[in-house]
Formats: structure tokens, C-alpha cells, sequence
């Protein structure tokens, strides 16, 4: 991150995080949108998969030619949302995060609906989520819509998690909790990313402020580290090193 973006915007206090947790493949060990058009999509919906997956179509346009194949009744789709587990050490990992005063988000390109059911069905459905929009169009009928896009960013996901959360954030740091390829544009901003799968593998080509972090009880240890480290940064680190800027400063002390 260039010194001149931070010079505009007093630094946040060292332990200042917005925690920002991606769902499908983080939260939910499964991909839940995978897991709906997998059970209720009319078959076309791999070819468009593919495309995506080729590069040739961003998220966001996939997605929605996809839920347009949904063919599911409510109560089908609630009784498949109804199956899907969670991290069983995420709902602890918020709690140390409010314990701490850190406040913690959910970001996803999934859908709003499915995210909301499974975390309240696991007590957690009170955390601000920012994501993809289905439309419930009667019968077993449905549309996504997507409030949170952006077109000024590459990666043409239906949510645009660097957008997203950079206005969310104001001025504290971002710690972003992910897995995958809806994660990259922000792990290229964030001030730390805890990653596993794809995000891992990129956060290690990009040379980016990361630790690993298969699950959420490493996140829970991990956490107490970023927390001990930043302490330390601000009682002497920034003082004595004034020039150098937070993203270098805490690459070094969580990853040195
Ligand atoms: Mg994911
Ligand atoms: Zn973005």
C-alpha cells in the first residue's frame, strides 16, 4: 500500500481492526452456492461454472444466470441450508473478537439468504453482512442481485470485498479471514490475511502480510497473536520506526 494513501488518515490504534470473514469455504466448510445449484439448477448451470472457472465470465455474471436455473421450493431449499455446518470454533472466535472491542463482518459473494439461515440456526445471525441478494420470485423461482458490486474492480465478483470493506473500515486496519478466489481483491489491501486454500497460495505468490490459517481455533490463537504483536508495535515499534508504513510494519512482526 502506497505511504501516500496512509499520510491522508491518522493511523488507527495498533489493536483497531475491522475483522472481515468471508462464508462459503471459511465460515461453512462447504461452498453453499455450489451446494444449492448442485441439488436444484437445471444442468446448464456447469457449463456456465466453466466459464467462470476459465476465466471467460466474472462471479457476478455467473451467478446470476445460475439462480436464474434454480428450480427449488423454500422449504427444499431451507431443508438443504438446514444440513450445512459451520466452523464449530467460529461463534468463539467472535466472541474473543467483541471481547477485544474488534468488530466483526461478514463479507461474501454467496447469498444473503443462505448466510443468514445458517449462522442464526448457529447463534451468530447478529453480525453485519455485506453480500449478494436473493429475490424470492414465488413458486421455486429466485434471482440474485447485487448491491454491493462494483465495476471499478478487476475481479468482477458480485460483491466487491476491497470496496465493501474499505468503506466499512474507516480508517482502522483490515484483517481479512478467507479462502478463496472472491478474497483476492482485498487481500491486495488488507493490512493482514489470515488464509487457507487458493488465498493461501496467493497471498504467498503476491508476497502478501499473511499468516496460515486452516480453521477458526488457529484464527482464536492466531488472533492473540496479531493482538500481543500490535500492543508491542504500539509501545515502541511505531515510535521508534516512525517513516516505516503499518502494512510493512506488521508484516514483519506477524510474519518475521
Ligand atoms: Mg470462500
Ligand atoms: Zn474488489
Amino acid at each position: 500500500m502506497p505511504d501516500s494513501k496512509m499520510s491522508f488518515v491518522p493511523p488507527a490504534p495498533a489493536n483497531d481492526w475491522l475483522v472481515i470473514c468471508d462464508f462459503d469455504g471459511t465460515i461453512a466448510h462447504v461452498d453453499v452456492t455450489d451446494g444449492v445449484l448442485s441439488r436444484f439448477a437445471l444442468p446448464q448451470w456447469e457449463a456456465i461454472e466453466a466459464d467462470w472457472k476459465a476465466g471467460q465470465i466474472g462471479s457476478r455474471e455467473c451467478m446470476a444466470r445460475q439462480v436464474d436455473l434454480v428450480r427449488a421450493p423454500r422449504e427444499a431449499l431451507d431443508a438443504y441450508l438446514d444440513t450445512v455446518e459451520i466452523d464449530p470454533d467460529f461463534p468463539a472466535f467472535v466472541a474473543d473478537c467483541r471481547a477485544r472491542g474488534l468488530e466483526v463482518v461478514v463479507i461474501s459473494d454467496g447469498i444473503d439468504y443462505s448466510i443468514r439461515r445458517i449462522l442464526a440456526r448457529h447463534g451468530v445471525d447478529d453480525l453485519p453482512l455485506a453480500s449478494n441478494r436473493l429475490k424470492l420470485l414465488g413458486g421455486d423461482r429466485y434471482s440474485l442481485e447485487f448491491p454491493e458490486a462494483n465495476t471499478k474492480c478487476s475481479a468482477g465478483s458480485g460483491t466487491c470485498k476491497c470496496q465493501v470493506s474499505g468503506r466499512r473500515a474507516s480508517g482502522r486496519s483490515r484483517l481479512l479471514i478467507g479462502d478463496g478466489s472472491s478474497d483476492f481483491c482485498l487481500a491486495a489491501e488488507a493490512d493482514m490475511v489470515f488464509a487457507k486454500d487458493k488465498l493461501l497460495t496467493r497471498c504467498i505468490e503476491r508476497n502478501l502480510p499473511h499468516r496460515a490459517c486452516p480453521d477458526f481455533a488457529s484464527a482464536r490463537q492466531l488472533l492473540q497473536r496479531l493482538e500481543r504483536r500490535s500492543v508491542h508495535r504500539a509501545r515502541g515499534g511505531a515510535e521508534l520506526h516512525p517513516s516505516v508504513s503499518p502494512v510493512i510494519s506488521l508484516e514483519t512482526l506477524v510474519n518475521g
